[in-house]
């Protein structure tokens, strides 16, 4: 499979390799997908950069999904829930307030204030998490590695209990937690050096994946900034987790079809049977 391919390993080729260079989804098999797939042959497969998707690539995709797994389930449901689910939230919500806006928003209509709860969390950031994970043992061996989500879904109603007004955490963003490496132990470090391998891993994703420090740019992965907000500012900072969300796509590439409420969702057909499949990928013509 290589340029100018289109139909079902296309798309899901596109979600996969998100983390690679921040593709964003769609359905044809272009420039910015070769590029994406290079970038994980040299980094992931160790091998000479093609842009070629053979039998030895979908074998190397499907290991890295195996090598970082991420159980939706158990890690990103809504917190309403192991209390006791607050009225009707599924642990991804309940579809409530689809092109509604927060007070703030409802002129614009900007994305930042859509009250949508999203149907689970968009697969591309999850998978884009999934190479977060296996770039800080890249770039930051032995220092710094993934620890957990510390934030994945959390619906209107969690919001109310907690006092909260965002809404980029109703399944287009995550909030993740590294342990820090202190000579052979992992630990979870005191708050400087959270704070420093935080905003290390921020830097990974800019470098690794195309991502922005806030809200600037569309069809980026965004970052709340590090450091801490300034008192009684309701600037939105991350100091001591990395916080990578989907809301400056457009909402073409955050349509529904693109979330997932189960890590099997997530996963979707292995790569290996989706290249074997009949019909599962055209060569087209160049033009
Ligand atoms: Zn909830
Ligand atoms: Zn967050």
């Amino acid at each position: 499979m290589k340029l100018d391919a289109t139909g079902e390993a296309v798309s899901e080729l596109r979600i996969r390799l998100a983390g690679f260079g921040g593709l964003l989804p769609g359905d044809t098999f272009d420039g910015d997908v070769a590029d994406s797939v290079k970038q994980f042959e040299k980094d992931v497969m160790k091998r000479a950069e093609t842009g070629i998707v053979d039998a030895a690539f979908a074998l190397a995709l499907d290991k890295f999904a195996a090598d970082w797994p991420i159980d939706v389930e158990g890690q990103l449901a809504c917190p309403c829930v192991t209390k006791k689910r607050l009225q009707g939230c599924s642990g991804f919500g309940k579809g409530q307030f689809k092109g509604e806006y927060s007070p703030k928003y409802a002129k614009s209509r900007d994305e930042a204030g859509h009250k949508y709860e999203y149907p689970g969390i968009h697969r591309s950031l999850l998978w884009a998490a999934r190479a977060l994970m296996f770039y800080a043992t890249v770039d930051h061996k032995d220092e710094i590695r993934f620890l957990k989500f510390s934030s994945g879904y959390r619906c209107h109603k969690d919001n109310e209990a907690h006092s909260r007004t965002s809404t980029n955490h109703m399944g287009k963003a995550v909030d993740i937690q590294f342990s820090h490496g202190d000579g052979g132990k992992w630990i979870v470090a005191d708050e400087a050096q959270t704070m420093k391998d935080s905003n290390a891993m921020r830097d990974v994703a800019i470098a690794r994946m195309r991502a922005q420090t806030n809200w600037t740019d569309p069809d980026l992965f965004s970052l709340e900034p590090g450091g801490k907000a300034k008192k009684g500012s309701k600037e939105a900072h991350a100091p001591t987790w990395v916080h990578m969300d989907v809301r400056k796509w457009s909402a073409g590439d955050r349509d529904d079809s693109y979330f997932t409420e189960t890590t099997s969702g997530l996963e979707g057909t292995p790569f290996v049977r989706l290249l074997a499949g009949p019909g599962s990928f055209q060569t087209a013509k160049a033009k």
